[in-house]
């Protein structure tokens, strides 16, 4: 009996892995237990924030860190503190740049349906390099003078989207780029696992990145990480937070919010739609520390030997060739089947739907 058959609705097996769509990844028993232990108390959403920016700071060796309601919205949140630093008035007008540095340069192999969430702060994405290598015209990758030659007077920073074969490398981009003196903000969502990007993306010198909580780590699906410089931190905290309080009395956690550099109270901030509860950031918490110490990995000989069964199982059906991947130690392995070629899109559409339906392909 599921809780959703109340409601009329029938769960479905989930073979897809953490997708936003289907709901994300399951989480572990102790993250749930730490979600409803943490929603039965009260306490100042700053000062657990500030908590959490020093677990964050452990995980990942950045300055300070922030529980985000998902990648997207660290992204969204790391644009604006990009976009403002500790300016009030800028804080009170955002997506509305005028008068101030607002574009972010990006490799045009790099864009993505998720830059919609750097472009929501205000931010207007310049866009640099070639997709030669996908038209099949030439065979280079985006260069690192591109990005310097596109920085003008309304440069704010530079986005980069991460995965292991981003060109240029990061960490030489980053160097140009604080030569300059810009940030670099990074989408590094669906980069975990490996468990040592945590770690590795920060230590480039990156400005600000951006994980996902709901993926690999398990914790609750609307959560993401935003990592990095503590400044920039803050400034995504302030625009975030619900900071209905008065300036006399406010006292928000000085390692995650220097107060006296605002020398006031912002309004709520374009952040504030993107809030994260009490109970989300306890729970991502919980999951990023099961994450860290590896304890996923001991489920991942048994989730194998179960994709090995159904490969097995396979057999004599009209299948061109089937593989397990991602056995790294670290990732959950995928069963990638290929049907036969005789099978043509229409025949494929309809296995497709039937698998959706869960009923038997025939
Ligand atoms: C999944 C993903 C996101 C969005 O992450 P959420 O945590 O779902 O908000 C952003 N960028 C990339 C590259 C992703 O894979």
């Amino acid at each position: 009996m599921s809780i959703y058959d109340d409601w009329g609705l029938e769960p479905i097996i989930n073979a897809s892995g953490a997708v936003t769509r289907l709901g994300g990844a399951p989480m572990p028993e102790a993250v749930l237990e730490a979600f409803c232990a943490a929603a039965r108390e009260s306490v100042p959403l700053d000062e657990l924030q500030a908590v959490a920016s020093r677990a964050l700071a452990e995980a990942t060796g950045a300055e300070a860190g922030l529980v985000t309601s998902g990648a997207a919205a660290a992204l969204t949140l790391g644009t604006a503190a990009i976009l403002t630093g500790y300016d009030l008035g800028r804080m009170e007008r955002l997506p509305c740049c005028d008068g101030f540095p607002h574009e972010l340069v990006v490799a045009r192999e790099q864009r993505n349906g998720y830059d919609h969430a750097v472009r929501a702060a205000g931010a207007r994405l310049v866009e640099v390099g070639f997709n030669e290598i996908v038209a099949g015209a030439g065979v280079r990758r985006t260069e690192a003078w591109e990005y310097e030659a596109a920085i003008g007077p309304q440069t704010a920073g530079i986005f980069y989207v991460y995965d292991p074969g981003s060109r240029p490398p990061l960490a030489e981009l980053v160097a140009r780029a604080h030569a300059r003196g810009l940030p670099v903000l990074v989408d590094a969502a669906g980069e975990l696992p490996p468990r040592s990007n945590l770690r590795a993306l920060v230590a480039t010198g990156a400005d600000l990145v951006a994980f996902s909580g709901g993926k690999a780590i398990r914790g609750p699906q609307a959560t993401g990480i935003l990592c990095g410089r503590r400044d920039l931190v803050g400034a995504a905290a302030v625009q975030m937070l619900d900071l209905d309080d008065h300036y006399e009395l406010w006292e928000p956690p000085p390692e995650l919010i220097d107060k006296h550099r605002l020398g006031g109270i912002p309004r709520h901030g374009i952040g504030r739609a993107l809030k994260v509860s009490k109970e989300q950031i306890v729970a991502l918490l919980t999951a990023l520390r099961l994450f860290v110490s590896g304890a996923y990995d001991d489920a991942l000989p048994a989730q194998r030997r179960r994709l090995e069964q159904i490969a097995a199982a396979l057999e004599g059906l009209p299948v061109r060739w089937r593989v397990i991947t991602l056995a790294d130690g670290q990732s959950l392995p995928l069963l990638e089947v290929a049907l036969d070629e005789h099978l043509n899109d229409e025949r494929t559409a309809v296995l497709g739907r039937r698998l959706r339906e869960e009923l038997t392909p025939r």
